[in-house]
């Protein structure tokens, strides 16, 4: 063997796979060097295993056989094979097989025996060394469901590219599969993972080579676009096929996202920052606005700034007690009696009131409502309290609790707990909760109700008529009241189709052994066509608006609006 050669060539291989991939031709100079004919490394770690979805190619670029991976393969080899091993765990591992050439014998090569080890182990160290440093970087920067990019390698792309192209001409698309788990419930979870996987490489067809297409988990993906091109991607995202599904066959799906956008409005704009503005805009339109396109603009930038004020004011303003009950009186408009009235929030900071829809949107949405909600039942019991002790009769009194506060543990029992810590009894108290039409919710929703009932609460469905499913819904809800919604009883004078739907809702609720409300009624006029289609029962600014604690008192113990003749 020439040592000499022998080193030179492994620095000069170890000095290369520095700089990059190794392939086969690297190893010629070393095995022509020595009595090798075939040099073989184990697969184990991976090596050679990960594609690069851009090019569809091996990102190592050598060839596989047999589960190993062929350094060097030239002529015919002895029967003298060498196979060299290392040992992890307690386990033997083989990560290097020498075939010598033809002819040669294990005598031959006595003395040089050692010699062979320290270039098998050589050749290990530099081609190990090489393979983690790919693993690295393709679990960095891939992923692994789908090999394509993920949002660091995007990252990365963004600060290149716009080295070289000017960063304000490119667009980021924030993308948010629509419904996908429909697709995971119809065919089961492999099916909906090589969906998934297909989908990846359909939308990666979407990029050319100065754009960049990553998945950031879940059913997100974000694209940097060029803005040129931004009208096309938003138009097929809303409408992408799979086809060549084998538990589809002949046939193909439809996949559509929610997408947010951000532009690049001058060179210094951060990556990060243009994700996040468009991942806001995207869950604004799926969540709030159910808009599949949304670009984040000033507007919703000054949103964001108000939502972000406010959930830093919400807990020192829980602390400091600015949070209190208004009440409005529930009046049955043929007697002019107070039959009862709703706790509504109101946030006195710095000496003026918020109005609720200032803030409850904000706090629902950061998963701040059940503290608000729990701190309004509290100061509504405390209110229930000190009429009791001034020896007042109050009516019930309702109170919201947003449908958040379903997957809150145990929510049933803090609610009875926080009403027996004001000493007294669940009878007074009515709770309001909107419908739902996502299967998720309804079961909690019909045990979330029960168990409140049976602890012999009221429960009221609130703004009844605004959600999808009512009308089949309400069978499965033991509700005692439904209230209907402001919308439909303000459309009372314009529309006929509300008058129709109100006295729809009175037929069912009187089925059902229900009462009903009317709210937000505003005029006599209202009133008594409430009154002929069989409503008795209102709230609204007819009457009052939600008033302070001293007023409603004083209406309690008035206790007398005036009647509505019909
Ligand atoms: P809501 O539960 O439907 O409450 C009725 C809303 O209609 C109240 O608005 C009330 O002031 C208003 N209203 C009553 N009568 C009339 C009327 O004749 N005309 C008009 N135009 N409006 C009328 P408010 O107090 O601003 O509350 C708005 C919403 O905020 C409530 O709607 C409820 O969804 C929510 N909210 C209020 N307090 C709480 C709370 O403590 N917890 C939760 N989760 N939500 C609350
Ligand atoms: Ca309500
Ligand atoms: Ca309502």
């Amino acid at each position: 063997m020439d040592y000499k050669k022998v080193n030179n060539a492994l620095r000069k291989l170890s000095d290369t796979a520095t700089k990059r991939v190794l392939c086969p031709a690297d190893f010629v100079d070393i095995c022509k060097s020595v009595n090798v004919c075939k040099m073989y490394y184990d697969i184990d770690l991976g090596y050679g295993r990960y594609t690069n979805p851009r090019t569809n190619k091996l990102i190592i670029s050598n060839d596989i056989k047999d589960g190993k991976i062929i350094l060097y393969d030239e002529g015919i080899s002895s029967d003298l094979k060498l196979k060299y091993t290392y040992y992890y765990d307690d386990m033997e591992y083989v990560h290097a097989f020498i075939e010598f050439h033809e002819g040669i014998k294990k005598e031959d090569l006595e003395l040089e025996l050692d010699l062979y080890q320290f270039l098998a182990d050589q050749m290990y160290i530099i081609v190990s060394r090489q393979n983690i440093r790919f693993m690295l970087d393709y679990a960095e920067n891939y992923d692994i469901q789908t090999s394509i990019p993920n949002i660091y390698y995007l990252h990365r792309f963004y600060h290149l590219i716009t080295k070289t192209i000017d960063a304000t001409e490119y667009a980021v698309i924030f993308a948010n599969l629509r419904n996908f788990k429909y697709i995971n419930q119809t065919f089961g979870v492999r099916a909906g993972d090589n969906v998934m996987i297909k989908l990846a490489h359909t939308v990666i067809e979407l990029a050319d080579k100065e754009e960049c297409v990553s998945r950031m988990g879940g059913d997100n993906y974000v694209f940097l676009v060029k803005k040129a091109h931004l009208n096309e991607y938003i138009e097929k995202l809303q409408n992408i096929k799979i086809s060549g599904l084998d538990f589809l066959p002949n046939k193909s799906i439809d996949i559509s996202f929610w997408t947010g956008i951000s532009t690049v409005e001058d060179d210094d704009a951060n990556i990060k920052s243009l994700v996040e503005q468009a991942s806001v805009a995207c869950s604004l339109g799926k969540q709030q606005l159910k808009k599949p396109v949304v670009f984040y603009d000033s507007d919703l930038a000054a949103m964001m700034a108000h939502s972000r004020n406010i959930t830093a004011m919400f807990r020192p303003a829980t602390e400091n007690h600015e949070f209190v009950p208004f009440f409005q009186p529930k009046v049955n408009m043929l007697t002019g009696e107070l039959i009862g009235m709703e706790a509504l929030c109101r946030w006195k900071h710095d000496g003026i009131f918020i109005f609720p829809d200032q803030f409850i949107p904000v706090l629902d949405r950061q998963g701040l409502i059940h503290e608000l909600d729990m701190t309004i039942l509290k100061e509504t019991c405390l209110a229930i309290r000190r009429w009791l002790d001034m020896g007042i009769e109050p009516p019930r009194v309702s109170f919201n609790i947003s449908r958040k506060n379903l997957f809150v543990p145990d929510i049933e029992q803090k609610i009875l707990d926080i009403v027996k810590s004001c000493n007294i009894t669940t009878d007074r108290l009515e709770t309001e909760i909107t419908e739902t039409a996502r299967e998720d919710e309804i079961d909690r929703l019909i045990s979330f109700l029960s168990k409140l009932k049976q602890n012999g609460m009221q429960i009221a469905i609130d703004d009844f008529g605004t959600g999808y499913s009512s009308l089949s819904l309400i069978h499965n809800i033991n509700a005692d009241i439904i209230k209907i919604d402001k919308s439909f009883v303000s459309a009372l004078g314009r529309d006929s189709r509300s008058g129709v739907l109100i006295e729809t809702i009175i037929q069912i609720a009187d089925r059902l052994d229900m009462d009903v409300i009317a709210e937000g009624v505003e005029t006599a006029d209202e009133g008594r066509r409430l009154i002929d289609m069989g409503c008795i029962n209102a709230q609204g600014y007819y009457y009052s608006k939600p008033v302070d604690f001293d007023t409603i008192t004083d209406m309690i113990k008035n206790n007398g609006f005036k009647p509505i003749i019909s």
